[in-house]
């Protein structure tokens, strides 16, 4: 069922698609890059305490789904037509292709960290150990040891951001919410001009990025992008000269 929006799709104008979604009965489909609309905590908590039991027996059957491009056979009830975007950057899948081919190792600090490092005494900083006991509770109390499953109960909870949020999403609930951008990410679209304008925040670099990026990358481009950051971008001295995309990054050897 995962149909790919392809990569080489240059098109601009509206073409025809078909999306399908796996969700909690009753819910309808989301448009790209659509959240769900902010609530307040009092909202949040209640719509957690409504729905955490379901939502976990649900988890296990749920499943990433993308959009597709239609055949004209397929077209009828239940299609709706999705913008392609009218501007992508230059060389953009050939510098995918080449990042992919960098991190395909899977030996990034990002690969191999997990939860178990929150009992390590040198884990900085010490404010994610507070925010973990307090979020810890809070699961407890409100969502019955289980997680919410919309991004603004989830950006709700003590230190969790816009990119948590998507990447337990994601991770959690099969669900592409939005791509999760951190200090990496916001850094190396930057350099590559993967983003139109240049941009001041991880927050304008998600907003840029999901103007263009297919949605079927948008899970796989945060650990991608984390990874090559901590290895080769580097935020300060990048390794250009070890870079595949040396020859078509616009900030190669600038730096
Ligand atoms: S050429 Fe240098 S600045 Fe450009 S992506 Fe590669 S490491 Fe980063």
């Amino acid at each position: 069922m995962c149909c790919r929006l392809e990569f080489g799709m240059k098109a601009s104008g509206m073409r025809m698609v078909t999306r399908s979604w796996s969700r909690e009965p009753g819910a309808g489909p989301r448009g790209i890059g659509e959240e769900a609309a902010p609530l307040g905590r009092g909202e949040a908590a209640a719509e957690g305490r409504k729905s955490h039991r379901p939502m976990r027996r649900q988890r296990k059957a749920q499943s990433l789904s993308v959009a597709y491009e239609a055949s004209d056979d397929e077209k009828g009830e239940g299609t709706e037509l999705l913008k392609v975007p009218s501007w992508e950057p230059q060389d953009w899948q050939q510098q995918l292709a080449n990042i992919r081919t960098m991190r395909s190792g899977k030996d990034a600090p990002v690969d191999q960290l997990g939860a178990e490092h929150c009992y390590d005494p040198s884990a900085p900083p010490k404010n994610k150990v507070k925010y973990i006991k307090q979020t810890s509770a809070i699961l407890q109390q409100r969502y019955g040891g289980d997680i919410p499953a919309s991004v603004a109960e989830l950006v709700a909870l003590p230190g969790v951001g816009p990119k948590m949020a998507h990447l337990a999403m994601a991770v959690a609930w099969g669900t592409v919410s939005g791509i999760a951008v951190d200090t990496h990410v916001h850094r190396i679209a930057n350099r590559l001009k993967w983003t139109k304008k240049v941009t001041k925040s991880p927050e304008e670099t998600r907003r840029a990025l999901e103007e263009w990026l297919p949605r079927n990358l948008w899970s796989e481009i945060n650990g991608l992008l984390v990874g090559f950051g901590q290895q080769t971008c580097l935020p300060v001295r990048p390794r250009c000269q070890a870079c595949l995309n040396q020859a078509m990054c616009p900030a190669a050897h600038r730096l």
